[in-house]
């Protein structure tokens, strides 16, 4: 089968260095093992989505010598805020199965269509699952709108990552229950991220790690639905010298910040070499890293970023 990558950011600020190294490495994953890659927009929640910021987000990848194949822009509809009716038959299959129940629980709402990143993970179990139709129909005659969970099975799903090994979880004891739609209608990313991966033919996930406990959600989702998930394969994060994730709204280590004071090559150096890939921070060109890749060179450990960057 071809392998068949995606970049999938989200267009909620400006790409920063962490970005690049995790799509530098899905590139590269992809591209040294002749596949291919598509650029799938994840603008799901439209409160924290900005086309200029889509629009920079690819500029950024081509400066740093990425392409792809398929995809946004070039096929315009290949953005989740244009995918509803796909989340939405997916829904209803699920429903059709008994898995969907309202959830009128507020505390997990506001985050459920963005991908989970550390500290975000939320508390799952609540009592609407068990509430009788009488307390249901009470809480609908007052006005309050529900968010919909999927029933996950008490079964262990054991997740082959290609770098970090087996990662296994009981769904029921380890996350529970989780939203699959917000109250407010806009479909969660677990669920949307599912849907896209198995209906854009998607045979490989790489993604920071972070991510990694989503994978077993989204293995069983896919496979609840009838798909075939694809390989997962997550790359170490680059944490501050406090050893904090970095997030978008980390200023100098932007793209902004970083095409100012770096060549295309020469942030691709330091990235290769933070990542163990190579010896030394020296421009390298990301066509010229292929012929060298190997998951074997790059680190398992978070990477700190050095004073230097
Ligand atoms: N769109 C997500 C993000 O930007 C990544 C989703 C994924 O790779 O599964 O955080």
């Amino acid at each position: 089968m071809p392998i068949r990558g995606r970049f999938a950011p989200s267009p909620s600020g400006r790409l920063h260095i962490g970005n690049m190294l995790s799509s530098l490495l899905a590139w590269l994953d992809v591209r040294s093992r002749g596949g291919e890659i598509i650029f799938r927009l994840e603008d799901l929640d439209p409160e924290r989505s900005w086309d200029e910021y889509a629009q920079l987000m690819a500029e950024d990848l081509r400066w740093l010598g990425l392409d792809w194949d398929g995809g946004w822009p070039m096929e315009a509809d290949c953005r989740q805020g244009r995918r509803t009716a796909e989340y939405e038959a997916a829904f209803g299959q699920l429903r059709d199965m008994g898995l969907v129940y309202d959830c009128w629980c507020s505390r997990s709402e506001r985050l459920a269509a963005s991908a989970p990143h550390p500290g975000e993970e939320r508390p799952s179990s609540c009592r609407c699952r068990s509430l009788s139709e009488g307390e249901r129909g009470e809480l609908r005659r007052r006005g309050r709108r529900a968010a919909a969970k999927v029933i996950v099975p008490d079964r262990e799903i054991a997740v082959p990552d290609g770098h970090y090994g087996e990662y296994r979880e009981n769904l029921a004891r380890g996350c529970g229950d989780f939203i699959i739609r917000r109250s407010d209608g806009v479909f969660a990313y677990q669920l949307a991220v599912s849907v896209d991966d198995a209906a854009m033919g998607v045979t490989r996930v790489v993604r920071a790690r972070d991510l990694l406990s989503s994978a077993p959600r989204q293995k069983w989702l896919i496979e609840t639905l009838g798909g075939t998930a694809p390989d997962y394969c997550h790359a170490p994060l680059l944490v501050s010298g406090e050893g904090r994730k970095l997030s978008k709204r980390e200023g100098d280590l932007n793209m902004e910040s970083l095409r100012r004071r770096y060549t295309p090559e020469g942030l691709c150096g330091v990235l290769a070499y933070l990542c163990g890939l190579t010896d030394r921070p020296e421009s390298v060109s990301a066509r010229e890293l292929v012929g060298h890749f190997s998951w074997e060179k790059v680190s398992r450990e978070d990477i700190t970023l050095p004073d230097w960057v």
